[in-house]
């Protein structure tokens, strides 16, 4: 799916959250928006998804421009997964994967086997899908989440710092996992992250945010080689227990 921005603004109380943003994303491929907090890398995905609204600029999907009209159609081929994973505590991992497309009407068997493939493809223990979230780890709360966000097989994959909250280990585990299914499923993937080492881990292209504004895009080498401007360097700089340069 084509997926652009053309001119996002969006303030609140006259401060600028995101500015004059324009950005096409590379189909198929995974992007990652990186940058320090309170950047306006949320906010900037609220408007993607339409939870917020610009106060200037489109928002397009394979060409069509994100509309209150269209929102709720468009809102299908979007898969979402926000850090905490967002699960309703009161239904087991199942029921949450499954809600929409019970809601849609989807056929039990097509479900079911939709199931079978998602936990192979998340490798989680199917005999956990009858679990409450508050009975699962955190990192198998996130798998649940994948599964939820990637149901109804969306063409656009959001995951908003989808590893923020886990633990080194399980991190590990879980950035390991994402990466092949992203390499397996081909779709057009936005991560946002305020990690470089996971930036360069997952980003088939990098982009970096500054106070609302795109500063670079590009991979990490662009960034080293040829900063756009000297808050690159220091942004990387200060990752440096992570990335090296000289
Ligand atoms: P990030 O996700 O990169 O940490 P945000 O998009 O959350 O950044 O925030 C960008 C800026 O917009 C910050 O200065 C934040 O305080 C402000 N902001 C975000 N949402 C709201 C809101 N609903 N009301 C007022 N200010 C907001």
């Amino acid at each position: 799916m084509s997926v652009i921005l053309e001119n996002i603004s969006k303030s609140f109380n006259s401060s600028k959250a995101v500015s004059n943003f324009s950005y096409s994303f590379q189909e198929g491929k995974t992007t990652v928006l990186i940058g320090p907090s309170g950047c306006g890398k949320s906010t900037l995905i609220r408007i993607i998804t339409g939870l917020t609204n610009p106060d200037e600029g489109t928002v397009e999907f394979d060409g069509t421009a994100l509309t209150q009209q269209n929102i709720n159609d468009i809102r299908r081929k979007i898969g979402y997964v926000i850090q905490d994973g967002g699960l309703f505590p009161h239904l087991t991992a199942k029921d949450n994967i499954t809600l929409m497309a019970k809601y849609t009407g989807t056929d039990e068997k097509i479900i079911e086997e939709r199931i079978s493939e998602l936990t192979s493809l998340t490798k989680f223990p199917e005999d956990k899908l009858s679990n409450y979230p508050a009975e699962l780890s955190g990192g198998q709360k996130q798998r649940v989440s994948l599964m939820r966000a990637l149901m109804l097989n969306p063409e656009f994959l959001l995951l908003d710092e989808p590893l923020g909250a886990l633990d080194p280990l399980i991190r590990y585990d879980l950035q390991t996992d994402l990466k092949e299914i992203f390499g397996k499923l081909q779709k057009t993937v936005l991560l946002v992250t305020h990690d470089l080492n996971e930036a360069v881990f997952f980003g088939d292209k990098i982009i970096l945010m500054k106070e609302g504004s795109l500063i670079q895009e590009g991979t990490i080498t662009d960034f080293i080689n040829n900063p756009a401007e000297p808050f690159v360097t220091k942004f990387i700089k200060s990752q440096r227990s992570t990335i090296e340069i000289s």
